[in-house]
Order: C-alpha cells, then sequence, then structure tokens
C-alpha cells in the first residue's frame, strides 16, 4: 500500500520534502527523550504525541521503522546543558539517593505516562549512562580529525576551527558571531578558548559522584554526546528521522550535526523534524512563572490552575487538534472543547456499532473510500492530524443523520466506515476509548476529591470549622495530602 507521497517539513532545508527512505522498506528515526530527574509535564507529551503519530503512521503505511528514544541519565547540566551540577546528580544529593534510583524512579514514572496517553514505546529505549564506551569513542574520533582539544582534564569542541571547514549553525539558521554573542560567561569558560565551544567530556570534581575513566582522565560526558553516538550505534553512520522539540534545535541539534560531522565527515540525519512548544494560557511554561503542571496533574486535576481534571486522551486529542509545528495553547476552556470533541468523535463511534443496514441504503462505500482519502491527504501533508480530524468530524454529521434514519446506509458502506473510523481513529490517531477504562475512573476519582474539596472551601467559607476539621483529618489518614494555595486547595495521594 506504499504508493503515497509523504511530505516531511525538513528544519535543515526548511522546505517540504517528499520523504523517500535510505533503505526501502526501512525508517530510522531517533527522538531525544526526557531527562529523568522529575515527572513528566506537559511539555514531555507533546514530542511524545507527535512522534507516536510519525510512528503509528510510518509503521500504518507498511515500513519497518526502528524507532530509538534515548533516557538522559548524566550529563545534562543545570546551565545551557553543559555548564553547573548535573540534574541527575543534583537529585539524588538532595533526595539522599544513588543517582541511578532517581534515574530509574522517573523513568518508570515517564513510562507510566506515556502508557496512558497511548504511546507506544518505542523499539529501542538505550540510556546515556549505557553508552559511555561509544561516547567515548566519538570523542576519540572528533579529537582525532582535529576538532577538538583538551583542557585542564576536560574535552572542548573547538567550534571556531569547525566553522572554517562546515557551517555551525547550519540547523538553526545562525552564524558563528550570533552565538558568540549570545554565549554566556559562565564557569569553565577560563578552560575554553572560545566561549561558543562545547563540552564533548567534562573532567569530574572530587565530589562528583557520576565519573567514569576515560583517555582524559575521570569524568563523564558533554550532554550532546549521547544522541550522536546512541543514534549511529542503533541506527547507522546515515539515518532517516530525528526529532524533538523546537527547543532543542539550538544548541543541542547544532551540536549534534557538528560532532557527527567532525567524526565522520557527513550529516548522520536526513529528515530534521521538531514539534513546536505549549504554553499555558499564553505563558511560556516554566518553573519561575508557577504554571509547571505534571501530566499527573491532568489526569487527577490537582493543581490549582486547573478547574478539573482532565483524562489522558482528552490531553492526547489536544495535542492532535493543532498541527505539530504550530503553537499549541493550554487553557481549561480549551481543554474543555477538546473533551467535547473527542467524545463526539467516540459518540461516533458507537453509534456505528447500532446503525442497521440496508440493501437500497443511499450511502454506500464511495463515503468511506473519500473519508479515507481526504484523511490520508491531510497527514501524507507533513501529519496534519487536525485536517484528518475535521474530516473525521464530517462524517460524524452523517452518522447522526444514519441513527436518526434521515439517511440511510449500505452493508459494504457500512463495514467500510466502520473499517476507515477504526483505522484512523485507533490505529493511526492513537485514540482510545475510555469511558470504562482506567483512565475514565481515575478522571472520576479526581472530580471526586475535588468536590470534598470544594464543600470543605464552603463550610471554611461559613466559619464551620467542624466540618472542615473532619474532611482535611479524613482524607489526611487515607494518604491524601491537601495543600491550601492563594488559588485554592491542591491535593496529592502519598501512596
Ligand atoms: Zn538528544
Amino acid at each position: 500500500m506504499n504508493n503515497h507521497d509523504l511530505l516531511i517539513y525538513n528544519t535543515l532545508t526548511r522546505t517540504k520534502q517528499k520523504f523517500v527512505p535510505l533503505q526501502p522498506g526501512h525508517v530510522g528515526m531517533y527522538v531525544c527523550g526526557p531527562t529523568v530527574y522529575g515527572d513528566a509535564h506537559l511539555g514531555h507529551a507533546r514530542p511524545a504525541v507527535t512522534f507516536d503519530l510519525v510512528f503509528r503512521y510510518l509503521k500504518h503505511l507498511g515500513y519497518k521503522v526502528r524507532y530509538v528514544r534515548n533516557i538522559t541519565d548524566v550529563g545534562h547540566l543545570e546551565h545551557d546543558a553543559d555548564e553547573g551540577e548535573d540534574k541527575i546528580a543534583k537529585k539524588a544529593r538532595l533526595e539522599q539517593l544513588e543517582p541511578m534510583e532517581v534515574a530509574q524512579h522517573y523513568t518508570n514514572r515517564f513510562n507510566d505516562a506515556m502508557k496512558k496517553l497511548n504511546v507506544l514505546p518505542p523499539s529501542i529505549e538505550p540510556h546515556a549512562t549505557g553508552h559511555i564506551i561509544e561516547q567515548e569513542q566519538l570523542v576519540q574520533q572528533i579529537f582525532d580529525a582535529g576538532y577538538a582539544y583538551e583542557s585542564n582534564g576536560s574535552v572542548y569542541f573547538d567550534v571556531e576551527k569547525y566553522n572554517k571547514d562546515h557551517h555551525y549553525g547550519i540547523l538553526s539558521g545562525r552564524n558563528l558571531d550570533d552565538v558568540r554573542d549570545a554565549s554566556r560567561e559562565l564557569d569553565g569558560v577560563g578552560e575554553k578558548r572560545n566561549q561558543a565551544d562545547f563540552a564533548l567530556w567534562k573532567k569530574a570534581q572530587p565530589e562528583h559522584i557520576m565519573r567514569w575513566p576515560s583517555p582524559w582522565g575521570d569524568g563523564f560526558p558533554g550532554w550532546h554526546c549521547e544522541c550522536t553516538a546512541m543514534g549511529r550505534k542503533y541506527l547507522g553512520d546515515t539515518f532517516d528521522i530525528h526529532g524533538g522539540g523546537l527547543d532543542l534545535i539550538f544548541p543541542h541539534h547544532e551540536c549534534e550535526i557538528a560532532q557527527a560531522v567532525a567524526a565522520q565527515g557527513k550529516q548522520m540525519v536526513r529528515y530534521w523534524m521538531h514539534n513546536n512548544m505549549i504554553t499555558i494560557n499564553g505563558k511560556k511554561m516554566g518553573k519561575s512563572y508557577n504554571n509547571f503542571i505534571t501530566l499527573d496533574e491532568f489526569f487527577t486535576g490537582s493543581h490549582p490552575l486547573l478547574q478539573q481534571a482532565y483524562s489522558p486522551m482528552t490531553i492526547r486529542f489536544f495535542i492532535l487538534q493543532a498541527h505539530y509545528r504550530s503553537t499549541v495553547d493550554f487553557s481549561n476552556e480549551a481543554l474543555q472543547a477538546s473533551a467535547k470533541g473527542l467524545e463526539r468523535l467516540m459518540e461516533g463511534i458507537k453509534q456505528l456499532e447500532r446503525i442497521e443496514p440496508q440493501a437500497t441504503g443511499t450511502v454506500g462505500k464511495e463515503f468511506a473510500e473519500k473519508l479515507s482519502a481526504d484523511c490520508y491527504a491531510a497527514l501524507d501533508d507533513d501529519f496534519n492530524s487536525p485536517i484528518a480530524i475535521s474530516h473525521l468530524f464530517d462524517a460524524c454529521r452523517t452518522i447522526n443523520q444514519l441513527a436518526d434514519k434521515k439517511a440511510s446506509i449500505t452493508p459494504e458502506g457500512l463495514e467500510a466506515l466502520k473499517a476507515a473510523f477504526s483505522t484512523f481513529c485507533f490505529d493511526i490517531l492513537g485514540l482510545a476509548s475510555e469511558a470504562n477504562g482506567n483512565a475514565g475512573r481515575e478522571e472520576a476519582f479526581g472530580q471526586a476529591i475535588d468536590l470534598l474539596l470544594n464543600i470543605r472551601a464552603q463550610a471554611k467559607a461559613n466559619k464551620d470549622w467542624a466540618t472542615s476539621d473532619r474532611i482535611r483529618n479524613e482524607l489526611s489518614a487515607l494518604g491524601f495530602e491537601v495543600k491550601d494555595t492563594k488559588d485554592g486547595a491542591t491535593w496529592r495521594l502519598n501512596k
């Protein structure tokens, strides 16, 4: 069935290009995964759902896809990714845990959240700490090619030298002067020849717990190394798709290109894909805005900015209702509209089961064929899920007419329509009916706790302290931690 002309917007060429894989029938795809030092939040959901759609659609088109999504468990430092304390080591120090306990805990939590969002697990999920040797080999190759230098036990990429032979900034559209101006004065700068240089290997200070031996002394790899090293290991020197969020274009992906070209003399990736970012009520997500909402908080509604719980499928559908290269703004109103839209779609699918076909029906199988052709055309145009969804909504209007007996459908027409909805809604868009599933129960559970807290707030307003204390104490005995903030009460279940 591979007669599709699939167009993909390539960030590198800034054009939509016809997708032609390197090896007929096979696709290699690498997507930057999470740094596992905290709970998965909304910012993780968008790339996960975006590349899940890409993965599902390529598989649907008949490609054998090897999808690699890494786990960053070392080397992602606090400032500009390669200066400051390691994010995982810091969390381990604060919580008195072994760094790998931190990484494992948040990897498990991340995978739980992905499962709820119906995101398929990747083919390979390599950890940076499991690939130190490959990263050291990459650093050595760059060193041997003359694009790296050692300084005080650390190894840096020589951006200035590289830029004489190649273009540093090819992906982000920057030139070296822009990069120099943007680089901030940071510690470690004294070791670098130039501010734009980035760390390939960092010397471990005596107190640093995550450390490995290397030709340059004990240390740990720079953050950008892992994706280049693991991408090449599992997908080859050249592979088809590399994805991630727009925020990774610079410096992370720019550095990945420089590392690959320096080490092997040619680029590693053929199509660079980037999803746009998510804002909350028009603001960038960030700790300083107090709008950092974790996925669990969405699923249970336990964050003061949320008016209610939103099911994982509502979050997934909301993300798919925007094209992956557009910005998305989360607000309660927008999420409520998505929940309604999803319900409408699922109701249409349920109605299909109840409709009695008629041999003399006026709607034939051409209707489903046109629907499929329209959905394929949308998805072939750089995975345009919102357009595909709008075609499914249009078809729901016809389903309503059939259910109201204002129109009739032939048996072949009905089978074809059921098949089309099942293919596009479930297989490709990855939606799942959750009315009777866990997710629906979890949403109702969160709403019940919110209801109790609303009754408590009312009791407090009426100075009915006996009731308000009773609700708080009994929730606490059941393991709920209730916190009062200026925007209302929040809760979490400590179990
Ligand atoms: Zn990466």
